[in-house]
């Protein structure tokens, strides 16, 4: 019987297995976004007690997209409360695209979840704060503390997305026609493209990932991020909501919370064990990253993550990969 590999092998392996694989366009609808090279790829894993396995480019920098709504959620339930929010922004799945604006409309009134655009931009009208400087270095705090140092927004990419950005308009000028966003709108409107263009790598990413992982603390730091108790609304959005149109595939084959963005970004949470993140931009037409399901997919399906696998093997991750590092 072979040794069992070790955890950092089983990343370089997943690399080598899927580096070549080059299916999927590099999102170029935000254009600063086109100009990035698709060979980029990187692996990373933080565990919830505090240890980071990288593999490929593991220190890119890349804006963040789609990604930062599942912390902006949270920053959104820790200023005003689970009611308040549920009010403004529902949770359910959409089965449609990110940006689709067809279901905000008289009857409903209220954006679906906050993992799409319009649900993510009435979290942003949520943020607390006098005027744009104060609410904007709000958001960056609440950001550091999940990543561990400061972050910085692309102005390129911010310029690009703000006057590219006529649909997450269109969203916005109909909720607050429905009063579900208030006057602050177009102020709103910049934070939540300025939170799209903030600059992480893969491993910050596995390290917020992570932090959700571990209850709310950055398991790095120690720096709590967001109340525990709003964990399990997050976690659970991502499950049923976080993978754009592909969320009910992703929960039946992958089966743990994640949020995917159009820069190629991907996290996944094994909850109190790992933070995952993949980073590749080329993406299927869902818009998720395609190398980046496909290491998801792997790696579930190695370590037996699902949440529904029996017996709960992902509770012997840990203890898996032992004292490694
Ligand atoms: N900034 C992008 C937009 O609002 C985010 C899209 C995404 O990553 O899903 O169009």
């Amino acid at each position: 019987m072979g040794a069992t590999p070790s955890f950092q092998s089983i990343l370089d392996d997943l690399y080598d297995r899927y580096k070549s694989f080059n299916d999927g366009q590099v999102a170029s609808y935000i254009p600063e976004l086109a100009k990035v090279n698709p060979d980029l790829f990187s692996i990373c894993v933080a565990t919830a007690d505090g240890r980071v396995f990288t593999t490929g480019d593991a220190d890119q920098l890349f804006t963040i997209q789609s990604i930062a709504k599942v912390f902006v959620y949270g920053m959104a339930l820790d200023d005003h409360g689970r009611d308040k929010v549920l009010a403004k922004v529902g949770v359910e799945p959409t089965g449609d695209p990110f940006n689709s604006i067809i279901r905000l409309d008289e009857h409903s009134k209220r954006p679906d979840n906050p993992m799409i655009n319009a649900g993510a931009i009435a979290t942003t009208s949520l943020i607390k704060g006098n005027g744009p400087t104060e609410r904007l270095n709000r958001m960056l705090d609440m950001f550091r503390h999940y990543v561990g140092h400061d972050v910085y927004i692309d102005m390129s990419v911010f310029v690009s997305e703000r006057s590219t950005g006529h649909r997450n308009r269109a969203m916005a000028s109909l909720m607050r026609h429905f009063g579900m966003i208030d006057d602050r709108m177009d102020e709103s409107l910049d934070l939540y493209f300025q939170q799209c263009s903030m600059m992480v790598t893969c491993q910050d990413l596995a390290v917020m990932a992570a932090t959700l992982a571990n209850c709310g603390v950055n398991p790095l730091t120690g720096d709590r991020a967001v109340p525990g108790c709003y964990i399990r609304d997050i976690l659970s959005v991502m499950y049923t909501c976080g993978m754009y149109n592909f969320a009910g595939e992703w929960a039946y084959k992958v089966g743990i919370p994640a949020k995917s963005g159009v820069s190629g970004g991907i996290i996944a949470v094994v909850p109190h064990q790992l933070g995952i993140a993949v980073f590749s931009p080329p993406l299927d037409s869902h818009g998720n990253s395609v190398r980046g399901i496909k290491v998801c997919e792997d790696l579930a399906q190695q370590l037996e993550l699902h949440m529904f696998d029996p017996p709960m093997g992902c509770s012997h991750i840990l203890e898996r990969i032992g004292h490694e590092q």
